[in-house]
């Protein structure tokens, strides 16, 4: 993919940046948990019609709640990449007693949480994770493959105080399961609509290879294999400044990791593949500020027209 240059010269400083997040949320004492206003909700569901318009035809749509189950995502593998970014759902589990004696500590000002013990749930760190046991269960995956078209709000333990970096975000996904030849399609395609929604945006933006923040030392090795592969892109839009650009969207391909874990099989028996392209679009939206301004009733008409706004 050619590199593009930035249309935009992105020059928002500090100032800017904290006034943004001023307008744009109201803050609920966590780094990166926010109220969202009107406008930039606006901006999200528009965006989100926007991707669905270049939904394929076939997609099957699911939605999902910000919780899923735990065993499900540590069979995935989740802990041996990411521990650190996990929230797991915990809970009073004991007698009525117990629980009684948690909250009596809490009362003399001491510490309840010391009695909670781990539910069956964690938060959804991605928006994909529970689809692939969903089709795993249908039995061997269809000739055509499966397109399903997917969202979550999801959690991912990384306080920061940047506008582009939230602990609890939404996530839209498109899914390809299928032979390695319609995931390498499928991912093709969505890296070229990628970059025809954000032409459309008037953003600037590069389509770079990329890897994911996996956790420690061996981490290290598994980002290097995973460029080597070209397992991921990312569509990066200059945020806060042009040298540290934001990833906005990714590409994905993961071979056959989910086929295996789910013995999800095609149809000739070999194991399926899959790929999913990830649109992070409270991150799309604040670019779309950061890029455009605050207000907008004063972006430049082919956006405005490109979001129906
Ligand atoms: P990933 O699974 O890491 O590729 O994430 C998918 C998409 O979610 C990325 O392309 C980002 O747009 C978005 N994203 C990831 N982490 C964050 C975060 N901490 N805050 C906001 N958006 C995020
Ligand atoms: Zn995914």
């Amino acid at each position: 993919m050619p590199f593009q240059p930035p249309r935009h010269p992105a020059t928002i400083n500090t100032v800017e940046i904290d006034g943004m997040a001023r307008t744009l949320f109201r803050p609920m004492g966590a780094d990166g948990v926010y109220a969202r206003t009107a406008a930039y909700e606006t901006v999200i569901e528009k965006l989100a019609q926007l991707i669905s318009s270049y939904r394929d035809p076939e997609a099957e749509i699911l939605r999902f709640p910000p919780v899923m189950s735990r065993h499900q995502l540590e069979k995935s593998g989740y802990l041996k990449s990411f521990p650190n970014l996990l929230g797991c759902v915990c809970a009073l589990h004991g007698s009525e007693a117990e629980i009684n004696g948690a909250v009596a500590r809490h009362d003399a000002g001491g510490d309840w949480t010391t009695s909670l013990t781990p539910a069956d749930l964690v938060l959804s760190p991605a928006a994909c994770y529970p689809v692939y046991p969903i089709a795993a269960e249908r039995g061997p995956v269809p000739e055509a493959g499966y397109v399903f078209d997917i969202a979550a709000d999801v959690f991912r333990h990384e306080p920061s105080k940047e506008i582009d970096r939230f602990q609890s975000f939404r996530m839209r996904e498109y899914v390809c399961i299928g032979s390695p030849d319609q995931v390498a399609s499928f991912r093709n395609r969505w890296m070229e609509r990628a970059t025809t929604i954000a032409d459309l945006l008037e953003v600037p933006y590069q389509m770079e290879q990329a890897s994911d923040p996996f956790f420690g030392r061996m981490g290290q090795m598994k980002a290097v294999a995973q460029l080597q592969a070209a397992l991921k892109f990312e569509l990066l839009i200059p945020v806060r400044s042009n040298e540290k650009q934001t990833a906005c969207m990714s590409f994905n391909y993961h071979k056959e990791h989910f086929g295996t874990v789910w013995d999800m099989k095609l149809a000739s028996g070999e194991l399926a593949h899959s790929g999913c392209v990830a649109f992070g679009m409270d991150r799309l939206a604040v670019a779309l500020f950061a890029v455009h301004g605050l207000d907008t009733a004063k972006w430049p008409d082919g956006v405005r027209n490109a979001l129906s706004l």
